[in-house]
C-alpha cells in the first residue's frame, strides 16, 4: 500500500528539509510494534507507517497524501483506550501526537485553555492549579492518556457525575478533515449558531478526522473537598446507598463502588488501607465548606441505615489521595489476582445495579470464571473485569464470552454497551444489537459526510461498512444514494 514514492512524499510532510532533526518518519517494523495495539493487546495490526507531526500543517499534509492515495489512517495519543480504537488499519498510517504536545493558551478570565491533542489530561489540571482551577473530566488514566483521546472517547472519570463528561468541557475544536481540509467547530464562545459539530466530533472515535487543536473549559476549585469511604457486606446494600443519596437531592462530586474482588487487588498494589468487605463505597462531597459539612452527616446517615459497619472520612489530603489512589489503580492491579483480564464498560440505570450484579454473579459461576466490578455507581457505569488464564485452552474464549453477554445484558436492562471507553474494535458487533438498522444507517451517513473515501480509522464504531468507498476500490453509491435520498448527505 505504501510504495517507496508515497513513503518518500510522506517523509517530506513531517521532516521538511530533515535537516538537524530526529526524523518523523517510524518505519522499521521493531518500531512500528509499538503501534501495533492499543490497551486492548488482544487485537493486534502493523502499521505500514508512523508519523510523528509537530503542527497542524504537517497534519494536514499528511492527511492530503492519505487522501489522495486512499490511504487508512489512525490518530493515536497514549494508546491508553481499551477498545482497540488506535488500532491501525493493516498496512495503512498512525498519526502519533507524540509530538503535539504543547499547552498554547491559558486564559482565567474566560476560564479557557486552549491545548494541542498530545497534552496529557492531568497536565492542564497541573498547569492551572497556581490559579484555583482545574479539568474536571478526570479518566483513571489522566496522567498518562491526552487530551485528543479523550476528546475521541468522550472519556468519563469519576468526577463527571457532578461535573460532565468530556463533551461538556469542549467549546472548540481545529479539525483537520479526512479530505486535508482544516476546519474550526465551535468557538471559544459558550454557544454558536448551527449544528453543533463540535459535539457530532467528540466520542466520534476518530471516525470523521483528527482534532489537531482544543479550546477546553477549565473549573474554579470548589472551597471544601471531602471523602468518605463506608464498607458494606453486599453491593445491594451499597447500590442501595447510592440511590438514597441522590434521591436525598445530592449531587456528590464522585460516587464509586468497588467490590471485594476489586478492593483485594488494589490493596494489593497500592495498599490504600481499604477494609475488607464485600462491597466498598467512595463518596466525594465539595462545594461551600458548610454545605459539604452538612452534607457529609446526611451521607454518612445514610451509608448507617443501609447498614455500612465502617464509615471512614479522610482526615488530610493525603489520606484523601490514598482512598482515590486505590481506586484509580484498580484496572492495572487486577494483574495481582488474574493472570489476564478482560476490562468491559456497560451502563445501566442506577437503580438496576442490584440485579445486574446478581445476574453477572450467575452468569460468572455458570462458567466458573471470577468477575470483579468497580463502578462509577452515580452514573450507573460498571466496569466488570472478566479474569482468566489465557494459558488454559479456551478460558480466553469463554471470558470474551461471558463480558459480551455481561454487555447485552446491560442493553437489555435499559443501558448502554459503552460508558466511556469507546466502540473502537471491541465492540462494532455489539452496536446491532443496541441500535435498529435505521439508527445505524443515520450515523453511517453522518460519518459518510466527513469521510466519504472512508479512510479515518476505518472499520470501527459499525459492524460494517456502508456507503463508503471499499479501502482498494472505487466509491460505488448506496442504493439509497443512487436513488436520490441521500443526495444531502
Ligand atoms: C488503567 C486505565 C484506566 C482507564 N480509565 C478510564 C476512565 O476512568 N475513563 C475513561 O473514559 N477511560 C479510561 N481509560 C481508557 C482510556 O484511557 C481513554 O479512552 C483515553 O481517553 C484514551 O486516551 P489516549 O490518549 O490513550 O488515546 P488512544 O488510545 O491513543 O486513542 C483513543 C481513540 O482516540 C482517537 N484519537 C486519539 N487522538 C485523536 C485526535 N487528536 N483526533 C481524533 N482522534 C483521536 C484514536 O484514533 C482512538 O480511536 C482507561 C484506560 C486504562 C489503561
Amino acid at each position: 500500500m505504501l510504495n517507496s514514492t508515497i513513503l518518500e512524499a510522506l517523509r517530506n510532510a513531517v521532516d521538511g528539509d530533515g535537516k538537524g532533526t530526529q526524523s518523523g518518519l517510524i518505519t522499521a517494523t521493531n518500531q512500528l510494534q509499538t503501534y501495533e495495539c492499543d490497551g486492548l493487546t488482544n487485537f493486534r495490526t502493523l502499521p505500514g507507517a508512523v508519523l510523528l507531526p509537530r503542527s497542524t500543517a504537517q497534519v494536514q499534509a499528511i492527511i492530503r497524501i492519505c487522501a489522495k492515495h486512499g490511504i487508512p489512517f489512525v490518530a493515536r495519543g497514549a494508546g491508553t483506550g481499551l477498545s482497540g480504537g488506535a488500532l491501525p488499519a493493516e498496512g495503512g498510517i498512525v498519526i502519533s501526537f507524540a509530538r503535539m504536545t504543547r499547552i498554547l493558551e491559558i486564559d482565567i478570565p474566560n476560564q479557557r485553555v486552549v491545548v494541542e491533542p498530545g497534552v496529557i489530561n492531568s497536565h492542564v489540571t497541573d498547569a492551572v492549579a497556581a490559579y484555583g482551577y482545574f479539568y474536571a473530566p478526570d479518566p483513571s488514566s489522566q496522567t498518562v492518556c491526552t487530551l485528543g483521546g479523550n476528546v475521541a472517547e468522550n472519556s468519563g472519570g469519576a468526577h463527571c457525575l457532578k461535573y460532565g463528561f468530556t463533551t461538556t468541557h469542549v467549546l472548540g475544536l481545529e479539525v483537520v478533515l479526512p479530505n486535508g481540509e482544516v476546519v474550526t467547530f465551535g468557538s471559544g464562545a459558550p454557544d454558536t449558531p448551527g449544528y453543533d459539530l463540535t459535539g457530532v466530533f467528540v466520542g466520534s472515535e476518530g471516525t470523521l478526522g483528527v482534532a489537531t487543536k482544543m479550546t477546553l473549559r477549565i473549573v474554579k476549585r470548589p472551597e471544601a473537598v471531602q471523602v468518605l469511604l463506608a464498607a458494606f457486606d453486599s453491593t445491594t446494600a451499597a447500590a442501595q446507598t447510592v440511590s438514597d443519596i441522590i434521591a436525598a437531592g445530592m449531587l456528590p462530586a464522585a460516587l464509586e463502588m468497588m467490590d471485594r474482588l476489586s478492593a483485594q487487588a488494589s490493596e494489593a498494589a497500592v495498599h490504600p488501607n481499604y477494609p475488607v468487605s464485600e462491597a466498598l463505597l467512595l463518596v466525594e462531597l465539595d462545594g461551600p465548606e458548610a454545605e459539604v459539612n452538612a452534607q457529609m452527616l446526611q451521607v454518612t446517615a445514610l451509608c448507617q441505615q443501609n447498614g455500612a459497619w465502617e464509615v471512614r472520612r479522610a482526615q488530610t489530603a493525603e489520606e484523601r489521595a490514598l482512598i482515590w489512589k486505590g481506586r484509580k489503580a484498580a484496572f492495572a492491579a487486577m494483574g495481582r489476582i488474574s493472570p489476564n483480564y478482560i476490562v468491559q464498560d456497560g451502563v445501566i440505570p442506577r437503580t438496576a445495579l442490584p440485579v445486574v450484579l446478581e445476574e453477572i454473579t450467575r452468569m460468572a459461576a455458570a462458567v466458573q470464571l471470577r468477575v470483579a466490578n468497580v463502578f462509577h455507581a452515580g452514573d450507573g457505569n460498571l466496569h466488570p473485569m472478566v479474569l482468566y488464564d489465557q494459558s488454559i485452552p479456551g478460558q480466553e474464549e469463554i471470558a470474551l464470552d461471558l463480558s459480551y453477554r455481561i454487555l447485552y445484558l446491560c442493553v437489555d436492562k435499559g443501558g448502554s454497551i459503552t460508558g466511556e471507553h469507546g466502540v473502537g474494535k471491541e465492540k462494532q458487533q455489539a452496536m446491532g444489537y443496541m441500535f435498529s438498522e435505521p439508527d445505524l444507517e443515520t450515523m453511517q451517513r453522518v460519518r459518510h459526510a466527513f469521510d466519504p473515501q472512508n479512510i479515518s480509522n476505518p472499520d470501527k464504531l459499525f459492524p460494517r461498512t456502508r456507503f463508503c468507498a471499499e479501502k482498494t476500490g472505487p466509491y460505488t453509491p448506496h442504493p439509497l444514494e443512487s436513488s436520490g435520498v441521500a443526495e444531502f448527505f
